[in-house]
């Protein structure tokens, strides 16, 4: 252990002067009134890169300065108190935030190097089917088990005929894990299905169009335990062929889905680092605060 308490020490004796950091228990954390991001935002190969990314709904800021890699194939958990700007943050990824009339975003987010804000990307239907969504309370469309996933693929011209059409759905409800408990009932209403099922209904729904990044914003926070067990399992699985960027109100979630976390405090992005040493020996002082309930 002391090694790891040396390895960090020294990553902020490097980056930070004396007077930003701060020794508590024999161990060096960036103060509490620093904003400067602490930790490697870069990977290598990105998928997804944002710099100095801000975000304002008319007047006020929601978040500073975000800049930030994500990278291909792998799970990276948001974490912070409410109203941080995690949602926001994930908003820009495919650009949501553009249906919120008094938001304005600023920065630069590129997808495989191409700027998503760019005029020639202002079709965002290609965007959002590259970069899909899951939202906190399933929202499976009034249709059938089969149209919800159908649906997207027959706007983005992904099947020519009805046999591709139905290898596509049986596909996404495979890899969501839903196939064998909906095969029979394809006919049957999206919305009459348990509340986890819905959930990975939309998980399907977001797989049939090809996606490159799923966002997820507190996917599991309407399911019971067991569901969400069956979710979390899910982003495991799906890790091997997508990016998942998770937005958690819950730590030990965070801890077991992911391999980065992002620290988030009052619109800055204050940490991001491997998920196990966030939350082991977080790095900066409003981390340490939050991962041992100080705060939020
Ligand atoms: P989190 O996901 O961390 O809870 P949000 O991204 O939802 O945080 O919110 C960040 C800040 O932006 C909050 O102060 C919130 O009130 C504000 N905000 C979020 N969405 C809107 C909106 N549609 N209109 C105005 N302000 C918003």
């Amino acid at each position: 252990m002391r090694d790891e308490y040396s390895a960090a020490t020294e990553e902020i004796t490097g980056h930070f002067s004396e007077n930003e950091s701060t020794e508590i228990r024999g161990r060096q954390l960036v103060s509490r009134d620093h904003r400067k991001t602490v930790g490697d935002i870069k990977v290598d190969n990105p998928r997804i890169q944002c710099r100095d990314v801000s975000v304002f709904y008319a007047d006020k800021q929601a978040l500073f300065n975000v800049s930030l890699d994500i990278a291909r194939n792998e799970v990276i958990a948001m974490i912070g108190p409410s109203g941080c700007g995690k949602s926001t943050f994930l908003r820009c990824l495919n650009r949501m935030n553009d249906t919120i009339d008094i938001c304005r975003v600023t920065g630069q987010i590129t997808m495989d190097g191409v700027d998503i804000y760019a005029r020639a990307m202002d079709d965002v239907v290609p965007l959002r089917a590259k970069v899909g969504m899951v939202f906190q309370k399933p929202n499976p469309f009034p249709k059938s088990v089969y149209d919800n996933i159908a649906y997207g693929p027959k706007i983005h011209g992904l099947a020519n005929n009805r046999c591709e059409l139905d290898e596509i759905v049986e596909t996404s409800l495979k890899k969501a894990g839903l196939w064998k408990e909906v095969k029979d009932r394809l006919n049957l209403p999206g919305t009459g299905l348990s509340g986890g099922q819905q959930q990975r209904l939309c998980i399907a729904r977001a797989i049939a169009v090809s996606p490159e990044v799923i966002l997820m914003d507190e996917p599991c926070s309407a399911l019971d335990p067991i569901a969400t067990a069956r979710i979390e399992d899910l982003i495991d699985e799906l890790s091997r062929q997508y990016a998942i960027v998770i937005v958690t109100h819950s730590m030990q979630q965070a801890a077991r889905v992911s391999q980065r976390t992002a620290y988030f405090h009052l619109g800055y992005l204050i940490e991001v680092g491997d998920t196990k040493q966030i939350f082991t020996i977080p790095h900066h002082q409003l981390t340490e605060d939050y991962i041992t309930g100080r705060f939020g």
